[in-house]
């Protein structure tokens, strides 16, 4: 398996971000850094992660979380933390930096209209202070995590 794999996003005009099929559920999936899975894969799985491109599977129902062209697979089971993307469960975590579940926000919506914890996670990102890229699964911001 080689760059023949590798496809061009079809959405994504300005960043033109490679993708990589899923081979467990065929999803086109984006690139993510190796540092990712060196801080979140089980020891000792994660002292022999081979150098090569990583790509993360979103979709909710796959148990991969992180595949590369060779074939290097790491599942759920293989993950230190739940992902949040891989769950329906409201007590989920959704933010990986500072702690925060899927219910606590929509709580917080119900009594007062507004998520104190979203607006928390919006300022800390505009200060820079987030470490999404070692501390969530998929090395993204949490905010398209948080309910509506
Ligand atoms: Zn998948």
């Amino acid at each position: 398996m080689g760059d023949c794999c590798l496809e061009k996003a079809e959405d994504s005009r300005q960043e033109k971000l490679p993708v990589l099929e899923c081979r467990q559920c065929q999803g086109l999936m984006k690139p993510i850094h190796r540092n990712v899975l060196i801080h979140q894969v089980t020891s000792p799985l994660n002292q022999s992660i081979p150098v090569e491109t990583f790509f993360f599977c979103s979709e909710i129902s796959c148990p991969v979380v992180y595949f590369s062209p060779s074939g290097f697979v790491v599942e759920t089971s293989d993950m230190r933390y739940a992902v949040s993307e891989k769950s329906a469960c409201e007590e989920r975590t959704i933010c990986y930096c500072y702690g925060i579940t899927y219910s606590q926000v929509v709580n917080e919506i119900a009594k007062k209209g507004r998520s104190a914890s979203k607006a928390f996670v919006i300022e800390q990102t505009q200060l820079k202070n987030c470490a999404c890229d070692v501390r969530n699964p998929s090395g993204r911001c949490c905010l398209k995590e948080f309910p509506k």
